[in-house]
């Protein structure tokens, strides 16, 4: 095979992640997403900021769940799991349901009914995961997959498993490839919180510094070896209203919004989300459904990228907070958008205007 074949993240960047030559990758060829430049909002807003998308719906199940789930799965078939479980708001199933399904191992999912886009249930159901769906929110989804773990013979495969966090930052390391340097900003969604955290530590790694997570993370950076930007940026993160713990500055114990990826109120990362905002001098943000749904629309009709509704919330925070003047002139800004957005074709038609119908028989 010849060697310029991408064969996914672990092989990439195996000498910044937990693996040896023994170890049996579980890959999909996940990463490798493209950084694409917003050209029409900026000059139709007049923004003199570069704006990059890290298009993370281009992974093979269409989020960046697969970025650590390709770590988690490769650890647990390492460890001699037999199955994995995770609590799902859609990705997270996907993802474990279809890496699983490569590994030639069971999955668990646990999902709020009726609350999960129907393109990610597709994706679980036809990957082979055996599904449950519950009458509870995602936190009460992960109460119940942490006590099973905890009892039986099943690999968690949820943020809390610190693989999770170790696949999903090498988006940093993709991101500072493309650009030469890290950005100013990265701006993104907030749900669970796992993956701002994951953006920390990789973008700490970059610049040779420690980041929050080190004191709570076993893993012995190799921080000389692995140092490839000058800077870190600034984090920002989005969230939605009905689900602002990290606005609020408390759990909320029931969680709204149209954004379903990001309908958690008990963010696991807790932590180290804070950690990243403190040490990065960013901050939170929270948007409404109907700002969410404008961005969503606005980046498709103006710049032909389609992503979920809780990747959009970059889009509605930037539109927010950049005519606020909140990002210092002339910046670098990547938004991480998380989803793809015919992961929820539901949504997407329900706010658009409904299709011309010609009533005259165009057969012959
Ligand atoms: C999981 C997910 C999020 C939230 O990520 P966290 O790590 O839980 O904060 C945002 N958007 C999409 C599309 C997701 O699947």
């Amino acid at each position: 095979m010849n060697n310029h074949h991408y064969t996914g993240l672990i092989n990439k960047y195996r000498n910044r992640l937990p693996v040896d030559d023994k170890t049996r990758i579980i890959s999909l060829n996940e990463g490798n997403t493209p950084l694409i430049q917003l050209k029409n909002l900026p000059n139709k807003l007049g923004w003199e900021h570069e704006i990059f998308c890290k298009f993370e719906g281009l992974n093979p199940t269409g989020s960046f769940k697969d970025r650590g789930m390709t770590m988690a799965v490769t650890k647990a078939v390492e460890s001699g799991a037999q199955a994995i479980i995770c609590a799902s708001t859609g990705n997270t199933s996907a993802a474990a349901a279809a890496y699983a399904a490569r590994a030639g191992i069971k999955s668990f999912v646990l999902i709020p009914e009726g609350k999960i886009a129907l393109g990610k249930l597709s994706q679980a159901m036809m990957h082979g995961a055996t599904v449950i769906q519950i009458k509870g929110n995602f936190d009460d989804g992960m109460r119940l997959v942490q006590e099973l773990s905890s009892t039986m013979p099943l690999n968690l495969v949820n943020s809390i498993n610190p693989y999770r966090l170790q696949g999903q930052k090498t988006i940093a390391f993709e991101v500072i490839e493309a650009l030469g340097d890290a950005p100013d900003y990265h701006v993104m969604p907030v749900g669970n919180a796992g993956n701002i955290s994951a953006h920390w530590i990789g973008y700490s790694e970059s610049a040779g510094q420690q980041c929050g997570s080190c004191n709570l993370c076993d893993r012995q950076c190799a921080f000389k070896d692995d140092v490839i930007s000058t800077k870190r940026p600034t984090l920002v993160g989005y969230q939605a209203s009905g689900a602002a713990p990290f606005l609020r500055n408390e759990m909320v114990d029931s969680p709204e919004t149209i954004a379903t990826a990001i309908r958690i109120g008990h963010p696991v990362s807790w932590d180290l989300a804070w950690a990243a905002q403190k040490e990065s001098t960013g901050w939170f943000e929270e948007c409404t459904d109907e700002e969410i749904l404008q961005a969503q629309k606005v980046l498709a009709e103006s710049e032909g990228i389609f992503c979920e509704p809780a990747s959009a919330i970059t889009i509605a925070g930037l539109l927010k907070d950049v005519e606020r003047g909140r990002y210092q002139k002339n910046s670098t800004i990547v938004c991480t958008l998380t989803g793809h957005g015919l992961k929820d074709p539901d949504t997407a038609i329900a706010q658009s205007e409904a299709p011309v119908v010609v009533r005259q028989s165009v057969m012959r």
